[in-house]
């Protein structure tokens, strides 16, 4: 096997590997009700895919900003695979990825990080 199709191969076993989709892709926890945008009657692909997208966004919003996630989903997962698999999740796991819950998480992490960089700057000032 060549180096390249090597990679791609790794790459492709790992992309899903570790998650079990029956399960909730964002705790991966037994149990509880879960919901499945893809099962959701009368949407369109595109507006079920649409539900992934702003997940899938707003999960790397929190990920960027080096805030700790709850979740046991990989960072190269895409949106595209959490539909393809039909990702289920419980409403109370997926409520606290909703766009305004993370927002407001970022607003608190920066003023956080803020203060922080203050800090260190005023350290930094004093031994130079
Ligand atoms: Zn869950």
């Amino acid at each position: 096997m060549k180096p390249f199709l090597h990679f791609l191969f790794f790459q492709k076993k790992n992309m899903a590997g570790d998650i079990d989709w029956t399960l909730c892709v964002i705790c991966q926890k037994e149990g509880g009700d879960l919901k499945c945008p893809t099962s959701w009657f009368g949407q369109t692909a595109a507006r079920k895919l649409q539900v992934f997208e702003t997940f899938h966004t707003n999960l790397h919003r929190l990920w960027d900003a080096g805030i700790i996630v709850d979740t046991k989903l990989p960072k190269h997962i895409t949106a595209k695979t959490l539909f393809d698999n039909n990702a289920k999740w419980h409403k109370e796991c997926h409520l606290s990825f909703a766009t305004s819950k993370v927002e407001k998480r970022l607003k608190a992490h920066k003023k956080k990080t803020t203060r922080g960089t203050t800090c260190s700057d005023a350290t930094s000032k004093k031994t130079t």
